[in-house]
């Protein structure tokens, strides 16, 4: 689930898979329907 944050008076979404920040909710949902942080992510960085 993509949950919401705040930071620098915005509001962020970030992956609970594997913590990265969005600016747009559909890109964060887009990204984690896709993330495999579960397994270990790979691509990180
Ligand atoms: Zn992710």
């Amino acid at each position: 689930m993509v949950s919401t944050t705040q930071k620098d008076d915005a509001e962020w979404f970030r992956c609970e898979e594997c913590g990265l920040l969005f600016d747009s909710e559909i890109d964060a949902t887009t990204h984690e329907r896709n993330c495999d942080g579960e397994d270990g992510p790979s691509y990180l960085q």
